[in-house]
C-alpha cells in the first residue's frame, strides 16, 4: 500500500496558485490511517516520549493517535486566545505578516521528553514556533515528525538541529 494514494492535490486552495495536500482520505480509511501511524511510531525506535505535541488543527488527528500509542500526555498547540488557561506563545511569519501559537505554561514539566507532531512541514515556520514553545517550558525535544513534507520548502532548515521524521516525502 501506497501512503501517497491517499492524499489527494486540492490546486487553488485556499487560495489561488497554491496546491494543497489533502489528508482527509487517509484519514477515511482504516488500513492506510493504521499503516501511517505504524509507520510513525516505528521511526522513534521505541524511544521513551512523555508529551506529544500537535499543532492545530491537522495535527491533532495523529498526534492524538501517536499520544495513545506511546503511552504518552498529548499537547495541543492552538491559535491565540483559544486555549482557556494560562499560556505563552511564539510568533512565526507567513508569506504577508506574522502569526502566533500557544501553548499552556503547564503543558510541559522541565526535562520531558516530546515529540512534536504536525500533517505537513512545508516552510517550517510552524515547526520552528512550535520548538520555541517546547524549549521555553523546558522540555527535551526527541523528534519532529509529520506526515509529510514538502522539501522543496526546505523548511527542515528552520528545525535542522532535531531530529525529523516524515512518512512521506515530495
Ligand atoms: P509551514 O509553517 O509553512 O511549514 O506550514 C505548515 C503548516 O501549514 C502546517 O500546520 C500544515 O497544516 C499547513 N500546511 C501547509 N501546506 C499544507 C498542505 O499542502 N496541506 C495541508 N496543510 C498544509
Amino acid at each position: 500500500m501506497q501512503l501517497e494514494n491517499y492524499v489527494r492535490d486540492i490546486q487553488g486552495f485556499p487560495k489561488e496558485g497554491i496546491l494543497f495536500k489533502d489528508i482527509t482520505p487517509l484519514l477515511n480509511d482504516p488500513e492506510a490511517r493504521h499503516k501511517c501511524l505504524e509507520i510513525l511510531v516505528e521511526s522513534l525506535k521505541g524511544q521513551k516520549i512523555d508529551k506529544v505535541i500537535g499543532a492545530e488543527s491537522r495535527g491533532f488527528f495523529f498526534g492524538m493517535l501517536l499520544a495513545d500509542r506511546l503511552n504518552a500526555g498529548f499537547v495541543p498547540v492552538r491559535k491565540p486566545k483559544k486555549l482557556p488557561f494560562d499560556t505563552i506563545s511564539a510568533s512565526y511569519d507567513l508569506e504577508y505578516g506574522t502569526d502566533a501559537l500557544e501553548i499552556h505554561v503547564d503543558a510541559i514539566k522541565k526535562g520531558e521528553r516530546v515529540l512534536i507532531h504536525d500533517d505537513v512541514l512545508a516552510t517550517g515556520g510552524t515547526a520552528k514556533a512550535m520548538e520555541t514553545l517546547v524549549k521555553e517550558l523546558g522540555g527535551e525535544i526527541i523528534q519532529f515528525n509529520f506526515l509529510m513534507e514538502l522539501s522543496f520548502l526546505n523548511g527542515r532548515e528552520k528545525i535542522k538541529d532535531n531530529t525529523i521524521f516524515a512518512a512521506i516525502t515530495y
